[in-house]
């Protein structure tokens, strides 16, 4: 090829030299185009122009040395192998400008198409095309618009109103309907616009508009829309992108041309079949733009049965070579085939499964490769209850689904409104522009959150996703007043009080209560359905990878669970053991009376007579779980909260005793209670008295809780079945708070246990960053090591999780402090460190030292192969996410150990 090219850095790649490993050089529309052309399909001839060359204009704000020839130089290859110059008077060579990054990014420069064109080439496309004026004329309006939307940011919206107004004049809405003279008048009226809004007229020379195009592709990386994608998405922000250059073919030639998109398996449900739509007589973007009605791809075998079974063959030739979905754009000129893009397709969560079961039947992947191909979050979505979708129920709206699940009920506008509402036993759906924190109890007492504002980053999405409330984030199309209490959509009025449902998964807004069905999925985890013998591939596809997931995995998977029943759940979803029974909810109901006598108690007789009342209960609870667990570890932890949580709160009280005086009746206890509630009031409790603090403090508080544990274990264990717990101190910062605890627990221990072969272990939470920091010492003193996550992050970070996450974590995600809240997915560089050094010093000090995780990290997927990563033994995380945290700790050991397969 031409001589600059062996000057220095090589920017430009032919297709043919190009493949689809390159995506960090080409991109990912680049390589692939290339790895097709290799393939031998037939691709218009093009070059990428490389990401590098992308980065180094976006350093200098100038075309790097040498760009401009090898771009000449490859342009004039082009332009032999196509036998045509461009945008030549006579015979125009035309071409696209197409940008393309390593992922694909909303928010960047799209595609010019039909560059080359001008006054003079319009003619010489016209005569070259048969005489053809409506084409060309369609060709070169056509390019005026993109270029002028995408490389000069004139408005769209002129463009589309002066196609409207010459659709009108003409008395149709197809466009097809515009001949070659309202075309050219189009042309006039475009430029006009052109000129009106970049104050010079639209350039006529072809090399120009070329060069022009390029480099707005290369300056769409760091558009505003195009960062903060990035940034949310944690798209590194020095990738740069490339830009193809793309000889055109034309689908709007006639009935004979045209365009279309195809997928080589439907990608909603995984279906094996065809799917695609095809318009003919059209060009590229008409058929995204809806501009007019497709025909589904199987019609297109009347309309040109050799093109369709060319396609039909070229897609089973790209499946099979990408072993995957594969998503295509082509287009037919005259009769002849061109491909004009690939990628690995997205798909849904269904979808996701079922292909990747059917690609392993039919030999093209490995299990492995099966379980890499799916995730976690997929499988979450697909544990939601759903909507059961008639035809009767159309979206009146679509927005981002910022929050999954379905959710129905009662439209309210206002926080007050849902509580109340909700108070009455009604099913609220809170309705708002966007939310902010005074609506938080309004969000906490409704079903789902709707918001015509904001994305997937927004308060109202970040808050739901933080309570697990559906949420539908950004649904524009609603107009909402909330002085007057409704909102407009699609034409019709909803007020305060109807009914509407929201699918937080697709973003889909419905008028009306869509009924709900239960996802299969659960009821195969439930055990209700057999996947051996059910007719669902779903099913099937999930029953094979999990199993694959179990037998690939090496972290064991617990679950949180304080009752029989969440225990008996989690159980049945594979749960191995408790990581975490809290022994709060035990002190609750009519068992408050009895925390208020032992807060109340004025000597130690009455503090002992609360304890010893309080014993049978506790004991009967654990009873309950270790029969439910029997054979597996249950790890109970001490008390926790400050114990003031559990008196009524002091406005209440303060009223109370008020109200009794007023009435003259006896009010004593009211008064102790209320004295009490001002004495142990704290600025901040979550730092306060609590954790082990209380049990040092209170005499005789875990003495009584360590005594239940033991008891209750050895009546089960004399029941013939086996107990296995473990006892969790929280909250230990210093390895003298553990030694403290546990001397007094081991004394009760030995003395209940004697020769039941009862066996029971006590460690310690870490949770609290001296704990991390400290933890060789503490292992001295601890059997096994749970990382409560939560409480660690918050007093790594100084944030207060209550507080934050509705006041200001919006802010920070939208700046990119952090891409995802530290709450949902561990903080690897931070907190994560603490994990590590914990997990490593605590092992040095005791080898073998038992570790796992308690807290909501233990089911998030990114934080499940972190903690593989660091080598804990298990996670545990609540009865909903343990499937989830089995298929990512069997996707973890493929991803981080490696496997074959990839
Ligand atoms: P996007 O990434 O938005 O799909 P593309 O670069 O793929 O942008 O182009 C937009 C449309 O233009 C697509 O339908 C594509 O097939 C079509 N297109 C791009 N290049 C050409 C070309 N050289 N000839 C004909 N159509 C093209
Ligand atoms: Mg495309
Ligand atoms: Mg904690």
């Amino acid at each position: 090829m031409a001589a600059q090219e062996t000057v220095d850095h090589k920017y430009v790649y032919d297709f043919a030299e190009g493949n689809m490993d390159l995506k960090d050089l080409l991109g990912g529309k680049g390589a692939n185009l290339a790895e097709m052309t290799n393939l031998g399909l037939p691709v218009p001839p093009g070059f990428t122009i490389t990401t590098e060359a992308c980065k180094a204009y976006l350093a200098t704000g100038e075309e790097p040395d040498g760009l401009a020839g090898q771009i000449a130089a490859h342009l004039s290859s082009l332009e032999s192998a196509m036998g045509k110059r461009l945008g030549d008077p006579q015979d125009p060579l035309l071409v696209s400008v197409r940008s393309g990054a390593k992922f694909s990014m909303p928010g960047m420069m799209e595609t010019v198409l039909n560059v080359g064109l001008n006054d003079r080439s319009v003619v010489g496309l016209s005569a070259q095309a048969g005489g053809n004026d409506r084409f060309a004329w369609d060709s070169y309006r056509r390019l005026i618009q993109m270029f002028g939307k995408t490389v000069c940011e004139v408005p769209g919206e002129e463009f589309e109103h002066a196609l409207d107004d010459a659709k009108r004049a003409k008395g149709t809405t197809n466009d097809l309907d515009l001949d070659a003279e309202d075309l050219r008048g189009l042309v006039d009226s475009y430029k006009k616009i052109f000129s009106k809004h970049t104050g010079r007229e639209f350039p006529q020379e072809p090399r120009e508009q070329l060069d022009l195009a390029i480099r707005a592709v290369f300056e769409s990386w760091n558009a505003d829309r195009a960062v903060l994608y990035r940034r949310q998405e944690r798209i590194p922000a020095d990738l740069g992108t490339a830009v193809n250059v793309v000889a055109m073919v034309f689908g709007n030639l006639g009935p004979d041309s045209g365009t279309g998109v195809a997928f080589t398996r439907d990608p909603g449900s995984g279906a094996q079949g065809i799917y695609g739509d095809y318009l003919a007589n059209a060009q590229g973007e008409d058929v995204v733009a809806g501009i007019r009605n497709t025909v589904p791809l199987q019609e297109l075998e009347q309309l040109d049965k050799k093109s369709y079974d060319q396609l039909l063959a070229f897609m089973a030739r790209l499946e099979e070579h990408y072993k995957d979905l594969c998503d295509i754009e082509f287009t037919i000129e005259r009769g002849k085939l061109w491909m004009l893009q690939t990628r690995v397709g997205k798909r849904t969560a269904a979808a996701a499964f079922v292909i990747a079961g059917q690609l392993v039947d039919e030999g093209l992947i490995d299990l492995d490769e099966a379980l890499h191909r799916v995730n976690g979050a997929q499988l979450a979505q697909l544990m939601f209850p759903r909507f059961q979708l008639d035809h009767e129920f159309q979206p009146v709206a679509k927005g981002i689904g910022a929050s999954p699940g379905a959710a129905s009920g009662k439209v309210v506008f206002t926080s007050a409104r849902a509580v109340e509402l909700a108070g009455e036993g009604e099913s609220v759906i809170l309705v708002r522009r966007e939310t902010n924190p005074d609506d938080l109890n309004g969000m906490i007492a409704s079903k789902g959150i709707l918001t015509s504002r904001g994305g997937k980053t927004s308060h109202a999405a970040v808050v739901a996703r933080g309570m697990g409330k559906t949420c539908v984030s950004g649904a524009d199309e609603l107009e909402v007043n909330v002085p007057a209490k409704k909102f407009t959509v699609a034409g019709q009025t909803v007020t305060e009080g109807d009914i509407v449902s929201i699918d937080g998964t697709t973003g889909k807004v419905y008028l009306g209560e869509v009924p709900v069905m239960p996802s299969e999925v659960v009821q195969y985890f439930e055990g209700s359905v057999d996947p051996e013998h059910i007719d669902n591939a779903l099913v099937r596809a999930v029953h094979r990878i999990m199993t694959h997931a179990d037998a690939t995995r090496r972290l064991a998977v617990r679950t949180n669970a304080d009752t029989g029943a969440d225990a008996a759940r989690a159980r049945r979803f594979g749960a191995e053991g408790i990581g975490l029974c809290r022994t709060e909810h035990m002190f609750l109901g009519d068992r408050r009376e009895l925390v208020e006598r032992l807060i109340l108690a004025r000597t130690d007789d009455e503090r002992d007579g609360a304890l010893a009342a309080l014993l049978p209960l506790q004991r009967a609870d654990f009873e309950e779980i270790f029969r439910e667990m029997d054979g597996l570890p249950v790890t109970v932890r001490l008390i926790d909260p400050p114990l003031h949580e559990f008196l009524p709160p002091l406005e209440q009280l303060a009223v109370n005793v008020a109200v009794a005086q007023e009435r003259g009746e006896d009010v004593a206890k009211e008064e102790a209670l209320l004295a009490a509630v001002r004495r142990m009031h704290e600025e901040n409790p979550m730092l306060g008295l609590r954790g082990v603090r209380l049990g040092l403090v209170i005499p005789g508080l875990f003495a009584m809780q360590v005594r239940a544990i033991a008891e209750a274990a050895v009546t089960v264990a004399r029941g013939g079945a086996v107990a296995k717990p473990e006892i969790m101190v929280p909250l230990v910062g210093a390895v003298q708070e553990l030694e403290t605890v546990r001397a007094e627990a081991e004394k009760i221990i030995a003395e209940v246990v004697r020769d039941s072969g009862v066996e029971v272990l006590i460690g310690t939470m870490i949770e609290v960053p001296r704990a991390a920091l400290t933890a060789g010492q503490i292992a001295e003193a601890a059997q096994f090591f749970s990382f409560g996550t939560n409480d660690l992050t918050q007093m790594a970070w100084g944030f207060s999780r209550d507080d934050v996450e509705g006041a200001f974590f919006w802010r920070y995600l939208e700046l990119g402090i952090f891409g995802i809240s530290p709450f949902e997915s561990i903080d690897r560089d931070g907190v994560g460190r603490l994990v590590r050094i914990a997990a490593e010093e605590g092992r040095a000090a005791r080898p073998g030292l038992k570790l796992g995780v308690c807290g909501e990290h233990g089911g998030d997927p990114d934080s499940v192969h972190f903690f593989h990563e660091v080598g804990l033994d298990y996670v545990s995380c609540s009865p909903f996410r343990v499937p989830v945290a089995r298929l990512e700790a069997g996707r973890a050991v493929i991803e981080t150990d490696g496997s074959d397969s990839r």
